[in-house]
């Protein structure tokens, strides 16, 4: 699975574009807590990634992003599940949202899914905008 090059830029062949396949039980292995976790970011990168489109953001070169393009789930791995500044401001201009009132609904699915690193990257993000 892990050397596998896919088609699209967010890392899912649109021939093979079933998010189980970031389950570790539809390769034939065991499911651990953290390979459900991993799935389960996984699943939450495409589809940000692909809601970014659906909102006008196009491929970021500027710095690491959830718009980057991938071309392997490494590269997906990699990238975070976060806009970069640029992209989290031409979101937010487009769709006139409140950013702080995002980052605490994320903090919630975040919290649900287990998602603890993430879930600290928006606590120090909110907390360098004045919300810790
Ligand atoms: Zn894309
Ligand atoms: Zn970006």
């Amino acid at each position: 699975m892990g050397t596998k090059r896919w088609c699209s830029t967010s890392g899912v062949s649109p021939r093979h574009a079933s998010l189980a396949r970031y389950r570790t039980r539809f390769w034939g292995q065991k499911e651990t807590p953290e390979s459900r976790v991993l799935a389960t970011l996984r699943s939450f990168k495409v589809l940000a990634h692909e809601t970014g489109h659906m909102f006008s953001l196009y491929h970021c070169r500027r710095y690491e992003c959830i718009m980057n393009g991938s071309n392997s789930l490494e590269e997906m791995d990699r990238a975070p599940i976060e806009p970069c500044p640029v992209c989290l401001k031409m979101l937010q201009h487009n769709l006139r949202f409140d950013i702080r009132a995002r980052y605490r609904r994320l903090m919630a699915v975040y919290d649900r899914n287990g998602l603890t690193q993430e879930q600290d990257r928006i606590k120090a993000r909110l907390a360098r905008i004045g919300c810790g």
